[in-house]
């Protein structure tokens, strides 16, 4: 039996080793897409930086508790998940204490496990999640491999730029790696083209390109450049609460039903 059977959540690891793909738009405007269709969600910030945090409004005054001591057993669910002014959308915040992880004096062989042992916790009555995303960090570390331990697939935000193809072969390695030894049913749930503008070439080669090479991964919807989403976290809000009509907003809509669609092809299969 794959180990997350064990969890009633769908769990989606963003990840892309490079910075500004996109991931932390991604994570936090399709959970709030996802959230808007009724879905109980939660993200998970698992990037020191916490942008996801910040844009959701999450204060540092109010990180008294965070993914590192959720990650370290040092606090329950009940105390690292916060609401967010979202409905249906919770988060658990991070600070810079979490770029100490992966140097922790934590015994090797567990380091890679901690994410998926504390989501365990989660009582399903309490927090009957039916999404959790997980925001990974610009690299290919320790806290990336949690999320991937800890997941049931990935989403992989290509950002629609040149050398966007370039370190995918990197991530897809890490990938099947992560599936060879600790997560046998991890997939790939899709790849997203973000920042796309269709009156550029360019965007439309990289397009080209991602659905040549990666066929049936990469979704239909591509979320095209927008300034709304740029600038919704300054007010900390997801781009749906701050400029619901906007075409970033209705392309991270799209991308939701897409999503949930694919889960729902997934579920028939094994069922
Ligand atoms: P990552 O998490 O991969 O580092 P971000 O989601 O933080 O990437 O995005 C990098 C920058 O690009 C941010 O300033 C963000 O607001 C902006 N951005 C992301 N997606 C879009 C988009 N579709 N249109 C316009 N700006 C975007
Ligand atoms: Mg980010």
């Amino acid at each position: 039996m794959p180990l997350n059977d064990q969890i009633n959540a769908r769990i989606i690891a963003v990840a892309n080793q490079k910075g500004g793909v996109g991931k932390t738009t991604t994570t936090i405007n399709l959970g709030a897409a996802l959230a808007e269709q009724g879905q109980n969600v939660l993200l998970i910030d698992l990037d020191p930086q916490g942008n996801a945090s910040t844009g959701l409004g999450i204060t540092a005054d109010r990180r008294g508790v965070t993914t590192y001591d959720f990650l370290v057993g040092d606090a329950s669910p009940s105390e690292a998940i916060q609401s967010t002014t979202f409905t249906n959308l919770s988060i658990i915040p991070a600070t810079t204490d979490l770029s100490s992880a992966d140097i922790e004096l934590i015994s090797n062989e567990k380091r890679s496990f901690l994410l998926f042992d504390a989501l365990r916790q989660l009582p399903m009555d309490a927090f009957a999640f039916d999404y959790i995303l997980i925001d990974c960090p610009p690299s290919l570390n320790i806290l990336t491999v949690n999320a991937m331990v800890a997941a049931h697939a990935v989403i992989v935000p290509l950002q629609s730029e040149f050398f966007a193809l370039e370190g995918l072969s990197q991530l897809m390695l890490t990938i099947r790696e992560v599936r060879q030894t600790a997560n046998k049913s991890l997939r790939i749930a899709g790849v997203v083209l973000t920042m796309y503008d269709r009156r550029n070439n360019l965007s439309q080669q990289v397009e080209a390109d991602a659905r040549e090479n990666l066929g049936g991964l990469v979704y239909t919807t591509v979320i095209p450049r927008n300034v709304r989403l740029s600038e919704a976290p300054s007010y900390s809000l997801p781009a749906l609460a701050y400029d619901s009509n906007s075409a970033g907003s209705q392309a991270y809509r799209e991308l939701a039903l897409e999503v949930m669609a694919k889960d729902n092809i997934h579920l028939k299969r094994v069922s």
